[in-house]
C-alpha cells in the first residue's frame, strides 16, 4: 500500500504541472471551455490508465467508500464516465464528481496538440470549443509554429514515466477505475494483516490492572 502512496504522491505533482501548463495554453488562445459543459465526460471513447485513476482510489480507500463505488461501477450501464453528475435531461450540462483527483486525460483535453501523419504538429480542439470560438481556433492555427501546443503524448508520457506496469496501457476510464480499486483494496487488505500487534511491556505496572 505504500508503494500505491507513494505514486498517488508523484502523480498529485504531476498533475498539477499538466494542469498549469495545459490550461494556460488554453486561457491563452482563447480556447474556452462553456461553462457547465461536460460533453467530453459524456464520450464513450475516453481512456485512461489504472496508474491514473490511483489517486481518486486511494482517496476513496481512506474515506470507505472504496467498495461500495466498485460495486456501483461494476453494474454503471450508462455512457459515460461514472463520476460525471448530469445537470439536464441530455446530460450535456453537468460537472465532474471527482475534479481535485480526475485522471490525466481529463487535464489534457480541451486543446492541445498531437503529431500528425507526416510528422507536424496538429492542434486537438473540442468540438464545442470549436463552434463557441472560432476566430480564436483561427489565430491559434495561425500561430502553430510560433506558439506550439502542449503536445498530449508529452503529457502523457510524463504520468506513464511515474510506472510505466501500470501506466502502460489505456482502458476505457471506468475499467481503469474498476482496476485501480481493485488494487488498492487488495493491497490495503495485506498491508491491514500485516500492521504489528501492538506490544505491552512486561514490566508495566498497569499491565497487571487490566481485565484478563
Ligand atoms: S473524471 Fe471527471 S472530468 Fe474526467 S471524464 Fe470523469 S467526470 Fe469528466
Amino acid at each position: 500500500m505504500q508503494r500505491l502512496r507513494g505514486l498517488a504522491e508523484q502523480l498529485g505533482v504531476v498533475y498539477q504541472q499538466i494542469s498549469d501548463t495545459y490550461s494556460t495554453y488554453q486561457r491563452q488562445r482563447e480556447l474556452f471551455c462553456r461553462s457547465g459543459c461536460g460533453e467530453c465526460c459524456l464520450h464513450p471513447g475516453i481512456e485512461a490508465s489504472v496508474l491514473e485513476m490511483l489517486p481518486l482510489a486511494i482517496r476513496l480507500y481512506d474515506e470507505g467508500t472504496a467498495e461500495q463505488t466498485l460495486e456501483a461501477l461494476q453494474q454503471h450501464e450508462k455512457p459515460g464516465c461514472f463520476f460525471y453528475q448530469r445537470f439536464s435531461e441530455d446530460g450535456k450540462q453537468g460537472q465532474c464528481g471527482v475534479y481535485q483527483q480526475r485522471p490525466a486525460i481529463c487535464r489534457l483535453f480541451g486543446a492541445a496538440g498531437y503529431t500528425g501523419r507526416e510528422g507536424q504538429v496538429e492542434l486537438s480542439v473540442c468540438k464545442v470549443i470549436k463552434a463557441d470560438h472560432p476566430q480564436a481556433l483561427k489565430d491559434s492555427l495561425i500561430a502553430l509554429e510560433s506558439d506550439p501546443p502542449p503536445m498530449i503524448r508529452n503529457g502523457k508520457e510524463q504520468v506513464r514515466q511515474i510506472d510505466y506496469e501500470l501506466g502502460g496501457r489505456n482502458l476505457p476510464i471506468n475499467d481503469a477505475m474498476v482496476q485501480a480499486l481493485e488494487k488498492v483494496l487488495f493491497e490495503g487488505y495485506y498491508a491491514s494483516m500485516a500492521e504489528p500487534e501492538p506490544v505491552i511491556p512486561l514490566d508495566d505496572p498497569l499491565d497487571y490492572a487490566r481485565p484478563a
